[in-house]
């Protein structure tokens, strides 16, 4: 049985990593030649929008899923008449354009940060008024990682957008003051049955990911049940199947939604061995109509992003219950090239391992005096 994926990134390559013990094969399509599931799998080199190579990508296969959400909709749906595809083109649809996220939110009840569509340098001051500043300004597409979005805080803020965007299709929106950042995983079967992961908590630095922390520490069952009540209403209005995951901030004990994405997603590769089924385990069996795994946690975990550098694997691995994933990407600035779980017992336990890993990751950007690990246990 042949799975294809749309993007040859990490995300696509422990994908490939979870299914091969189900006796999976795989077969990826991304336009770089330089996709790391090419050490691992069947890659094809192709552009999104040729249709020969789709259709030819696409024989065989026994459905199509995706690693990146910014896989153009229109080739989802080109596959689509071929061979099945999930989650469904609409999730892509909606996850790609941050206003029409948003605007999904707000029709299923699920709080979200005020927002207004800006079209335009005329539409700047009118938006800045109503929404106050300071506020984010975002691009409603291809924005990631912190890329695409602008925090104002003064006039000369508002100026700088009017002259830099005159044509951009972007959002503003309030600027959250947040406790702190969580998101949920969940997934949904193709026979309707859904399971969810605990929230976790998320640190980050110039607008990625460096450290997160599962489960989120303190975490009440009010939140989680609010978690999963959004999960629960996306995934059944977008006939979802697949891992879906949503990242929130916490704000005075509320959860206030920033996104979601149609994908298994960083925030979840601690569950690669702290939790019973992982979420990319999980995300094949919800495309396949299998049963879902247990998500239940073994322990609590921190998951640390590598960025653009390596610690020395040795010194890593000396550490108990410590588990190092690289992705076989060239090292480059900005660059999420692997990451490091540690998993522990108790969060005190967890704060001792992480106190002990080497002087790599003792830096600011690792976000290990964040608060859960400061002050958990
Ligand atoms: P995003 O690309 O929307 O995930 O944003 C990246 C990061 O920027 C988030 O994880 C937050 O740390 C921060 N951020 C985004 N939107 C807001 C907001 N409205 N208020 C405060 N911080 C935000």
């Amino acid at each position: 049985m042949t799975i294809g994926i749309l993007g040859g990134g990490q995300l696509g390559y422990m994908l490939a990593l979870a299914g091969y013990p189900l006796g999976l094969h795989f077969r990826f399509l991304d336009p770089s030649p330089q996709a790391p599931v090419g050490r691992i799998a069947h890659r094809v080199t192709a552009e999104y929008s040729d249709h020969d190579a789709l259709e030819k990508f696409a024989h065989g296969l026994e459905l199509v899923t995706y690693e990146f959400e910014n896989v153009p909709v229109e080739a989802a749906r080109f596959l689509a008449k071929h061979v099945p595809v999930y989650p469904p083109p609409e999730a892509l649809e909606a996850a790609q354009d941050r206003l029409n996220e948003k605007t999904l939110f707000k029709k299923l009840g699920i709080a979200t940060t005020s927002f207004v569509e800006v079209n335009g340098a005329s539409d700047v001051d009118a938006a800045a008024k109503k929404i106050g500043l300071p506020a984010v300004l975002k691009t409603r597409r291809m924005g990631y990682d912190g890329k695409g979005q602008w925090v104002l805080r003064t006039r000369e803020d508002v100026e700088f957008v009017k002259r830099e965007f005159p044509t951009t299709p972007l959002l503003l929106e309030n600027f959250v003051a947040f406790q702190r950042e969580l998101s949920v995983l969940a997934a949904r079967s193709r026979s309707d049955e859904t399971a969810f992961y605990p929230l976790v908590e998320n640190h980050h630095r110039g607008g990625i990911l460096r450290l997160s922390v599962a489960p989120a520490p303190d975490l009440s069952a009010k939140l989680q049940r609010a978690a999963e009540s959004a999960a629960r209403r996306l995934m059944e209005e977008l006939n979802y199947v697949g891992v879906l995951a949503i990242e929130f901030f916490e704000c005075n004990g509320e959860l206030v939604a920033n996104e979601m994405a149609p994908r298994v997603h960083n925030s979840g590769h601690w569950s690669i061995e702290g939790a019973v089924t992982s979420q990319f385990e999980n995300h094949l069996r919800a495309v396949m109509g299998l049963p879902l795994g247990s998500t239940a946690t073994l322990g609590v975990s921190a998951m640390l992003n590598l960025i653009g550098e390596v610690p020395e694997p040795g010194e890593m691995l000396a550490i108990p219950d410590a588990h190092l994933h690289l992705y076989g990407k060239s090292l480059r600035p900005g660059r999420k090239v692997g990451h490091v779980t540690l998993r522990a017992a108790s969060f005190e336990e967890l704060k001792h391992r992480l106190a002990q890993l080497p002087g790599f990751f003792q830096r600011p950007e690792f976000c290990l005096a964040a608060r859960p690990i400061a002050t958990a246990g």
